[in-house]
């Protein structure tokens, strides 16, 4: 088989932008670090209440996780409620889970108001248990979301299995239609031109070298000149650098890879993915995927395990764990296979937060494309001292991870320990059988 592009499949479609470049303004409002979801969200808001704003990404803009991400609007926090509620106590619990709701209603708000054409269908999502014991707090967890939340979410037992994915891998799911899915490069090009329109300035491929405290606000120092900014929000997530070694201890890069097929015949894709929903499981590694906006391919996405590099085997192993799945896959090949970083941090909540009077977003362990564009409006609002800025993901900054400066050295070690957990689930299975 030949080797697949290590190019972002969504980049066929909407190829990442090389922006002209501009002067750097001396003085501005606001200067954002990072043109991600998270930074143009922010940038879009402050622009249109009429702040100066520019901002600074050292790659092309999206060219971090914004346009090499699954898509799947899942607003998904890690903790289980349980945990969140032991954690925070229920009112704060509940206040958390509940902007879930509200960023995702109001991302697909955005979409429509703002006329972004990004391939976005609410169209549900799968979730699959792994392990049989899975299967009852699947059913219990669609139960909760429907009477807590009002969202319309249901069990599927493995019977009915096959009407919503075409295998017999899990011992039933759940369903949850307020998820659905967007191309995500399609998205990100659509914000960009909504923050251009606005007046935001975007200087891509300007890396921020730092960032001092001066009596006016804000020197931000970049490979293109400075600037002067009353205030300074960053926003560089999974992709932080050295430039700011305070957040680069508490934000874990890990890096996580899709692969996409070849096209399918629609046959196939409708026996595979007959309800076209966007699919994750209960596996510790789990695997996410989708049908690609136009229905003909599988995209398939899980942790990489790599730190470095780009070797050949993380793509195997995700073909391998697709065609466990599909076993009809197995000649299939394999067209894209690319990676992009999330950042997870010590207790997998995303947040707003501000360390000596600068402001961050960030955090979203692998789950932003409705909590970065949220985080980055509630950001902007905060920076406007509109009341409408406060979040329950205002908190205080992210413990910093011990034994750690920015390279996940220990990575493969928690890959390892976590196949491992996985193991033990293969072995429940086996037993259920
Ligand atoms: C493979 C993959 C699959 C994913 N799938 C999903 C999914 O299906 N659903 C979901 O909800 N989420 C998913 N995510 C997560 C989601 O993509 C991210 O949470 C989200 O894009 C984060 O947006 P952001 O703007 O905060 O960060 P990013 O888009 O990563 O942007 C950060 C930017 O900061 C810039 N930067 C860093 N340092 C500097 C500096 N010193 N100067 C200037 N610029 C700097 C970088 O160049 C980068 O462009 C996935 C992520 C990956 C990688």
């Amino acid at each position: 088989m030949s080797k697949p592009s290590s190019e972002a499949y969504w980049w066929q479609a909407a190829p990442l932008t090389t922006i002209p470049q501009r002067p750097i303004e001396p003085v501005c409002d606001v200067a954002i670090i990072g043109a991600g979801y998270t930074g143009l969200s922010a940038a879009i808001t402050l622009a249109r209440a009429g702040r100066s704003v520019q901002v600074f990404d050292k790659q092309r803009p999206g060219e971090g996780a914004s346009t090499r991400n699954g898509g799947i609007t899942s607003g998904n926090l890690r903790p289980s409620d349980a945990t969140l509620a032991t954690r925070f106590g229920t009112p704060a619990a509940a206040a958390i889970l509940e902007e879930g709701k509200a960023a995702r209603e109001d991302l697909y708000r955005f979409i429509a108001d703002e006329e972004i054409d990004c391939d976005f269908a609410l169209v549900g999502r799968f979730a699959g248990a792994y392990a049989p014991k899975d299967y009852d707090t699947l059913a219990r967890s669609a139960d909760t979301l429907q009477r807590t939340l009002g969202i319309e979410a249901y069990a599927v037992p493995r019977t009915e299995q096959r009407g919503f994915l075409g295998t017999d891998t899990y011992h039933g799911g759940n369903v949850r239609m307020d998820i659905g899915g967007i191309h995500p490069a399609k998205f990100h090009a659509g914000m960009l031109r909504v923050a251009q329109a606005a007046g935001a300035v975007i200087h891509g491929e300007t890396a921020v070298s730092g960032v001092a405290e001066t009596s006016a606000g804000w020197q931000i120092t970049t490979s293109r000149g400075a600037t002067q900014a009353r205030d300074v929000l960053t926003c560089t997530n999974g992709y932080t650098d050295r430039s700011d070694r305070w957040l680069r201890r508490r934000l874990v890069p890990v890096r996580s890879r899709i692969i996409a097929t070849a096209p399918l015949s629609a046959n196939l894709m409708g026996e595979l993915m007959p309800r076209r929903m966007m699919a994750t499981e209960t596996r510790q590694l789990h695997y996410y995927y989708r049908p690609s906006p136009d229905g003909t391919r599988i995209l398939f996405g899980g942790r990489d395990g790599t730190i470095s590099g780009d070797p050949a085997w993380p793509t195997e192993s995700l073909r391998k764990a697709l065609v466990s799945i599909f076993p009809v896959l197995d000649d299939v090949p394999i067209e894209h296979s690319w990676f992009g970083n999330v950042a997870m941090n010590r207790d997998m909540i995303p947040r707003i937060f501000a360390h000596g009077g600068k402001r961050y977003a960030a955090g979203y362990c692998g789950s932003g494309t409705v909590w970065a564009r949220w985080a980055g409006l509630k950001a902007a609002q905060q920076i406007l001292g509109d009341t409408a800025g406060a979040s329950a993901l205002d908190m205080r900054p992210p413990a910093a991870v011990p034994f750690f400066n920015g390279k996940p050295w220990f990575m493969p070690a928690v890959f390892a320990w976590m196949t491992a957990q996985d193991k033990l689930s293969d072995y429940q299975r086996a037993r259920a059988h």
